[in-house]
């Protein structure tokens, strides 16, 4: 059985495939030359992260397809529903890079407390001429024990960006109309700690938070959840993460809160128009920005690769 793996997948993902009989073809395919290439190697399981779509023309005209695996959350690459209702299998690792993505929400919140994302900017340019000069300009840093975590999205990186909020010695206040309740568990120093956390408005959310993290899917209307009328409810000076999808904040309000005050500094993971971002946004000197890498970690992409590799081994034992 041939498994073509276009956007890549990780070592461990490639062993444990390879060990149970599969062969694993790492080629990049160009999208467009990508059904022929699948009906003339015969490809049974076809592995995408986001780069790679899989739509109808592919689940159309490559019969010889089972498995259409996603690495990761979001499968807005990939006609799910379509492919299902012809009796494929879609497969996808939702809780595989939970952690990673939780981790540089965290990065960026000490970047943005601290200016780390701008002076690695300027001082390489500035640092020697003037050193006294950046120090005054970064020297107004605040912390992050005892400010307020809004949590937009109370799912599994909501959770796990909570644990090290909870960590760090910050409040969370979550907003996510599906969950009332849950128990963040945390293991410090191998004590087992539960803390209880209720979700609270989104009013009272925007309202009390010194910093915002963002942690939903892309809404179904295509409307971004925070736009003008959320940024105006917010805490002067507060400060926002989007690790979420791009268009889940209206990136012009952003940049308008910015200008006002409203909001102090912000930090951008995701974009609209990936891979083509905003190039205001990536020359605003408030926005601490990374390129779509909230999963891009050794052991995120360990786990999504052995993960697939398990649930397609599964699909062939079964
Ligand atoms: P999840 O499904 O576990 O959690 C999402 C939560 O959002 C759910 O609990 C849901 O009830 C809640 N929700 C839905 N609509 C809401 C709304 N209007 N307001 C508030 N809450 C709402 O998903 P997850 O695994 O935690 O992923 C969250 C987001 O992170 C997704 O958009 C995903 O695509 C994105 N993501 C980004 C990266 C990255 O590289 N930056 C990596 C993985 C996932």
């Amino acid at each position: 059985m041939k498994v073509l793996a276009n956007d890549g997948i990780s070592k461990s993902g490639v062993d444990k495939l390879e060990s149970n009989g599969f062969e694993v073809i790492t080629n990049k395919v160009n999208q467009e030359d990508l059904v022929n290439y699948i009906n003339e190697n015969s490809i049974e399981v076809i592995l995408v992260r986001s780069a790679t779509q899989v739509r109808k023309d592919i689940i159309d005209h490559c019969k010889s397809v089972k498995i259409i695996g996603r690495g990761g959350v979001g499968m807005d690459n990939i006609d799910v529903e379509y492919a299902r209702k012809k009796g494929l299998t879609v497969i996808n690792t939702p809780a595989a890079s939970s952690q990673s993505v939780a981790e540089l929400v965290m990065a960026h919140l000490f970047s943005i407390s601290r200016f780390v994302f701008d002076s690695n900017r300027k001082m390489p340019i500035n640092g020697a001429a003037e050193f006294k000069v950046l120090k005054k300009k970064y020297g107004k840093g605040i912390e992050l024990r005892g400010k307020n975590l809004g949590i937009i999205g109370f799912g599994r990186i909501g959770q796990f960006t909570a644990k090290y909020a909870l960590g760090a010695g910050m409040d969370v206040l979550a907003y996510d109309p599906f969950i009332d309740k849950t128990t963040i568990d945390l293991k410090i120093a191998n004590q087992e700690i539960e803390v209880p956390i209720s979700t609270c408005s989104l009013e009272k959310l925007l309202k009390n938070s010194d910093f915002i993290s963002l942690h939903v899917p892309m809404p179904k209307d295509g409307q971004p959840l925070i736009s003008t009328n959320e940024f105006n409810s917010m805490k002067k000076g507060m400060r926002i993460v989007n690790a979420s999808r791009g268009g889940v904040l209206n990136e012009s309000a952003l940049e308008e809160a910015i200008k006002n005050e409203i909001v102090s500094f912000a930090a951008l993971d995701v974009f609209v128009g990936e891979p083509y971002p905003n190039e205001s946004l990536l020359k605003n000197e408030k926005i601490s920005l990374t390129p779509h890498i909230g999963a891009a970690t050794s052991e995120a992409q360990d786990r999504i690769g052995t993960e697939l590799a398990d649930k397609i081994i599964n699909f062939y034992n079964q």
